[in-house]
């Protein structure tokens, strides 16, 4: 798997060697058959029918191969010190990736009773939001940085 970054005005939203830390280290069966990982600005596949979206799945015909493009637009609809918090950017990201990476395993098992619509979507939305809290937990520790954990932590609570 690798990243490919067509990025300009969110090039540094976090930079790609920061997302690569975080993603290339989860589990190899995964990943496995995921090929590109497409880092957008904006979503390039929206129009007026398809709304824009925060990623998509991209699977390569009847193949077990797929890409992943993730879109960073919602990024700058943050408030403000959460946009340059590294540590609540790369969770949002790792949620939506880990999101189309269930999508991932549900087409590349090839199961005779394939989930609702629905019901995929639930399992998936759940999963992204596992997998995102495992990265942060583990690519930054509360004990080690404590700044972004309590900045993000009052950033939240003032958006509910
Ligand atoms: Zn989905």
């Amino acid at each position: 798997m690798k990243l490919v970054d067509f990025r300009d005005v969110c090039r540094n939203s976090p930079p790609k060697d920061v997302l690569e830390r975080a993603w290339l280290g989860l589990d190899k069966e995964r990943l496995a058959g995921v090929r590109e990982v497409r880092l957008y600005d904006d979503d390039p596949r929206a129009n007026s029918k398809t709304p824009k979206a925060y990623g998509r799945y991209v699977p390569h015909g009847n193949t077990r191969q797929a890409d992943v493009e993730l879109y960073f637009w919602r990024i700058a609809e943050l408030p403000s010190r959460l946009q340059s918090n590294e540590m609540y950017l790369v969770f949002i990201l790792s949620r939506t990736f880990a999101h189309e990476l269930y999508h991932h395993a549900i087409i590349g098992q090839r199961i005779k009773r394939q989930p609702r619509k629905s019901v995929e979507e639930d399992r998936c939305r759940k999963f992204g939001q596992r997998v995102a809290s495992e990265i942060v937990h583990s690519v930054y520790p509360e004990e080690k940085f404590r700044r972004l954990w309590k900045e993000m932590r009052e950033d939240l609570s003032q958006g509910d």
